[in-house]
């Protein structure tokens, strides 16, 4: 189900939430209205100002989303999740769009802390669980990666940071929300993507 956090208590670091503000563009009052009305960042001379040290509520940011689907739809949605690369912490090493999407659980989990502690070590690289994930799995033989995601965030915004992902490596390849699958938007828990070249 999208927009419910599998548990309370996890936090996203503000570069992933400033991705709102990059994803509304030019609407800095709407992305300024969404964040403080849910408590995240502080408004100062009408301007929102994210501490970007600062761990915001995973629960907060989900409810920014929820308000945001409710009141412009998936469109936003996607934008955002477009701009996440560009505005979360990402592995510095990717070479292909192999990595890149694999990447994306990897990094998911880096922005991401539970009793305040980075849910990916990159010293061991290990996960702490909790927050779901975002799958990679390719197809032996084509040229094709299945992203099967059951993580709280909405199914556009997913479909957002894996196609701004693909497009880094491979332009020429897309992605399709596989509608034969489950959909978060439906109440499910997972949502599947294909991403073909
Ligand atoms: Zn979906």
């Amino acid at each position: 189900m999208q927009f419910k956090a599998f548990e309370s208590g996890i936090e996203v670091n503000a570069p992933t939430v400033s991705a709102i503000v990059q994803g509304l563009g030019c609407f800095t009052n709407i992305s300024r209205r969404y964040l403080n009305q849910v408590g995240i960042g502080t408004v100062v001379n009408k301007k929102l100002i994210l501490d970007m040290d600062a761990w915001y509520s995973q629960e907060a940011w989900l409810e920014a989303f929820e308000n945001i689907a409710r009141q412009i739809g998936d469109r936003v949605l996607f934008n955002i999740g477009m701009s996440i690369p560009s505005s979360a912490r990402f592995p510095s090493r990717m070479k292909d769009i192999h990595d890149g999407i694999r990447s994306i659980d990897v990094a998911y989990h880096l922005n991401h802390r539970k009793n305040g502690k980075s849910m990916f070590d990159t010293r061991t690289n290990t996960m702490i669980e909790g927050i779901g994930h975002y799958g990679y799995e390719p197809v032996e033989g084509e040229n094709e990666i299945v992203c099967v995601c059951n993580n709280p965030y909405p199914c556009a915004f997913d479909k957002g940071i894996i196609t701004a992902m693909t497009q880094r490596f491979k332009p020429e390849a897309y992605v399709i929300h596989d509608d034969s699958q489950e959909c978060r938007k439906n109440g499910f828990d997972s949502c599947t993507y294909r991403v073909l070249w």
